[in-house]
């Protein structure tokens, strides 16, 4: 494998610093020729972010909210992806200083035994959740990768009356190429890796201790991930440990980098901003961005990259998330736990992090639903094999949502018969007449309708 990292092949330091030098002396007029570029789709080169994230003024601002609100209306229409995190393991060896399950954090750990992963999957079945990402500490004794393969199978094999999980996307430590081929033929949707920061210093500064803290074996296990045959990667960075705008111009290397050497760069990107949690050290965070500049760097990976998705999770606050969601995020959690075994009992222990949207499932997916948008259970592409670059060429030629909208109101209507009562039956009925219009071709929206009818007359798990 290519040595990359040092001296930053991948992100190099000095180059994103000359990048900014050049891109403040950006002209009114260029600024706008960049976001009328944006407008029409065609995403962003990293120059072309950097100017951006060094604009400012109402309002160029406000036209970077409008496009970013344009792209993700035009690009994902009113639907929102649900997904809930499962954590099975909190043994960690690492010395993360803002992490609750940092190694020298004293607290009772706790790993899932494969029985009360089905215990704690049945929990997140009955709220109605399909699409589940897996996340556990890096702990090669008690957490080998053996350990992550059977939980995937024991999550994949479990059936129940109204339908299964039906993507499970991992988020473990960087591994191994052997262990990726692993994870990879034991059927994982997305694989999922923050770099926390991509300021080499500031990694060394907040990584002390454990193999995470190697900067340049963190920063190319989505290298090793492709090469063990995984080709959906999700990325992200946690907000707060350093610069915003040099966070958001390496976020964009590594994607190029990513599609230049694998032709296929991040299916999901994560926005995480660093929270309080028990035995963390939240000082650690010196550039935690204000919301309006979270609001603002959010805007712009969605005009960077329109195709790619968008995380959030219940760090944010019910009132940002609901203004996050108009203007890019196209994937949020709910009803999540971030603690091991915190589906089936709620009384808070240990935490990676504080969560900040404390709602149910049923209380988000009854706010969206407020709010005109449709909460999507769909898992479709993974399981119709639209991953990788097949994915990326549908979500580039913009034909993406001629599938994205149908599978959203048939597994709303899928949840609505399963998991809810008959006054939210009526509702989704509403939403449905409201947004089967949308769906452009004639025949799609005949199929979608039938397969609606055959959903409430007892089918289930049907797709496009
Ligand atoms: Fe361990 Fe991950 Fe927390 Fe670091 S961030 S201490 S690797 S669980
Ligand atoms: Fe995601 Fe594919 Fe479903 Fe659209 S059709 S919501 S891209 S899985």
């Amino acid at each position: 494998m290519k040595d990359y990292g040092f001296n930053g092949q991948i992100i190099d330091h000095e180059y994103i610093k000359k990048l900014f030098t050049k891109a403040a002396d950006t002209k009114k007029e260029e600024i706008e020729s960049i976001l009328d570029k944006a407008e029409r789709y065609e995403g962003l080169t990293h120059e072309e972010v950097a100017a951006l994230l060094l604009s400012d003024g109402s309002k160029v601002t406000e036209r970077i909210f409008s496009v970013a609100k344009k792209i993700k209306q035009n690009i994902y229409g009113d639907r929102i992806v649900m997904f809930a995190p499962l954590y099975i393991s909190d043994y960690c060896v690492n010395k993360c200083l803002y992490c609750g399950f940092r190694c020298d954090h004293k607290f009772e750990r706790k790993k899932l035994s494969l029985d009360e992963i089905r215990k704690e999957v049945a929990v997140l079945e009955s709220m109605g959740h399909k699409r589940l990402a897996l996340e556990a500490g890096e702990d090669p004794q008690n957490c080998p990768i053996e350990y992550i393969e059977d939980a995937l199978k024991t999550i994949y094999d479990m059936k129940f009356k109204q339908g299964d999980i039906r993507r499970a996307n991992v988020n473990i430590a960087a591994t191994t190429t052997e262990n990726y081929k692993r994870l990879h033929n034991a059927g994982i949707g997305t694989y999922i890796l923050f770099q926390e920061t991509y300021h080499r210093p500031t990694y060394e500064r907040v990584h002390v201790g454990g193999p995470k803290s190697d900067y340049n074996y963190h920063l190319t296990a989505f290298d090793r991930a492709m090469q063990g045959g995984i080709d959906d990667v999700g990325a992200g960075v946690l907000f707060g440990l350093y610069d915003y705008r040099f966070e958001v111009i390496a976020l964009m290397l590594h994607s190029e980098h990513l599609e230049r050497e694998y032709g296929v760069g991040f299916h999901t990107v994560s926005v995480p901003r660093i929270q309080k949690a028990d035995g963390a050290d939240i000082n650690v965070a010196q550039h935690i961005p204000t919301d309006e500049e979270f609001l603002k760097l959010v805007a712009i990976i969605r005009l960077a990259v329109p195709y790619t998705g968008m995380i959030i999770s219940t760090r944010e606050s019910a009132e940002m998330r609901k203004k996050l969601i108009s203007i890019g995020i196209s994937q949020i959690s709910g009803g999540s736990t971030v603690e091991v075994g915190g589906y089936q009992n709620r009384e808070k222990k240990a935490n990676q992090f504080e969560v900040a949207d404390n709602r149910s499932m049923s209380e988000i997916v009854d706010w969206l639903m407020e709010e005109e948008v449709i909460p999507s259970f769909c898992t479709a592409c993974y399981r119709s094999g639209r991953t990788g670059d097949r994915f990326m060429q549908l979500a580039k030629s913009g034909n993406i949502k001629n599938v994205c909208l149908p599978n959203a109101l048939m597994t709303l209507a899928e949840y609505a018969q399963d998991y809810a009562d008959d006054a939210f039956r009526a509702k989704v009925d509403k939403l449905i007449k409201i947004h089967l219009p949308n769906i452009k071709s004639d025949a799609m929206r005949k199929k979608t309708a039938e397969n609606i009818e055959k959903i409430k007359s007892g089918k289930r798990d049907l797709y496009v």
